[in-house]
Order: structure tokens, then C-alpha cells, then sequence
């Protein structure tokens, strides 16, 4: 992030646009640094949050969202589904590994990441879909650039996801096919992590639509 655009954040949440009720303009405050937002009446303390001092907070509008939108978005079907395809893919490169270090063991691990491969494509599924619907709940389009990374990014990783679950189907992970899953493991989990990464910049913390008013 730049700091022109930075700027251009704080002057868009500074400057209300057109004059609203007081009660409105005055309800909420946002911190400059990391994005929290606090009831107003709290603007005298120190950011819960990050800790930075009371300096920080400035006039925050929520932006008006649709009471229906409002609800689908604040359950967080998004970030709660993500989870599971991320466990899934850590855990092909993973668990192999702790399989071929141990090999007493390496049966019932191998079994695991089996099954784990096998369903690694409907968990993508999952994370892809919620993804996607959060994504048209909360912006007006998914074309902008990060979501539209975020769809390519997805199909690549849901892509190797299949490939893993292929070889799972096929042969079962085992001893000598084990080295095939942590590759495509590692590559997996590089994706999920970036894919995490550029959502984080979509929705959490100092550089969301909500900072930037
Ligand atoms: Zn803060």
C-alpha cells in the first residue's frame, strides 16, 4: 500500500461528503492505525486493539448495507470455511512428512492423508463458493483487481487440489508416492497462504473497505 493511497483512505473517512444528523456522524470512531472501530463515547482511551493512544480515533460512517446483507456478511461464511481447506493442504505436506520420519506410525498416517487428499477438492469447493458470495455481498463487483486475482488464484489451487486428489484416489499415498504429495503440498499451501494474504487486505484490518470509509 502507498501512501497516497493511504492518504486517500484517511481523507475519504475525514471528510464526510455531505452533512448527516450528528447522532450519525458522531457514533462511531475508527482507528487510523489498524482499522478498529469503537463506539465513539470510548474515543478517549487508547485503541483496544492495537494500543496506540487516543490520538489515533477519527469520525467514522458506517457505510449503509442492507439489514438482509448486513446479516449473511456478519456471519462470516468466508474466513469459518477457509479454515478447513487450509488444515487439509498443510496437513498433505505435512503429515508424509511426519510419516517418513516415523515409520511406526507411518501406516495409519499415511491413511489419514489419504482420506484428506481425497476430499481436498470439495473442501476448495467450499472455500472458492463462500469466498465468491462474500465477495458479492460486499463489494459491488468481483472484477476489481485483488478479487479477480483471488478467483485465478483459486482455480490454480483448486486445479492442484484434483491433482492431489488424483493420486490419492489412484494409489493411496504411500512411501514412495509420498514425495509427490508434499510438493504439491508445499505449492498448495504457498497458494492458501497468498490467497489468505490478499483476502486479509479485502476485509481485515487498516487497508478494508471499512477504513476507507
Ligand atoms: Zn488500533
Amino acid at each position: 500500500m502507498t501512501a497516497e493511497k493511504q492518504a486517500a483512505a484517511a481523507a475519504t473517512t475525514s471528510n464526510p461528503a455531505k452533512p448527516m444528523n450528528k447522532e450519525q456522524a458522531t457514533k462511531w470512531v475508527i482507528c487510523r492505525v489498524c482499522g478498529y472501530i469503537e463506539e465513539a463515547t470510548k474515543r478517549d482511551e487508547a485503541c483496544p486493539a492495537c494500543g496506540y493512544p487516543a490520538t489515533v480515533w477519527m469520525d467514522y460512517t458506517p457505510r449503509r448495507i442492507d439489514p438482509k446483507r448486513d446479516k449473511l456478511l456478519d456471519l462470516h461464511l468466508h474466513p469459518i470455511a477457509v479454515h478447513f481447506p487450509i488444515v487439509a493442504t498443510t496437513g498433505t505436506f505435512l503429515v508424509p512428512i511426519i510419516a517418513l520420519l516415523i515409520p511406526s506410525i507411518a501406516t495409519t498416517l499415511f491413511h489419514a492423508v489419504t482420506l484428506a487428499a481425497m476430499i481436498l477438492p470439495i473442501l476448495a469447493i467450499i472455500g472458492g463458493i463462500s469466498g465468491y458470495i462474500g465477495s458479492k455481498l460486499r463489494y459491488k463487483t468481483a472484477t476489481a483487481k485483488i478479487p479477480k486475482l483471488k478467483i485465478y488464484l483459486t482455480i490454480a489451487y483448486f486445479i492442484l487440489s484434483c491433482i492431489q486428489s488424483y493420486v490419492a484416489f489412484t494409489q493411496g499415498v504411500n512411501t514412495e508416492n509420498a514425495w509427490v504429495m508434499i510438493v504439491l503440498g508445499v505449492i498448495g499451501s504457498v497458494m492458501a497462504g497468498r490467497l489468505g494474504k490478499m483476502g486479509s487486505y479485502l476485509f481485515a484490518g487498516r487497508f478494508s473497505p471499512y477504513t476507507a470509509g
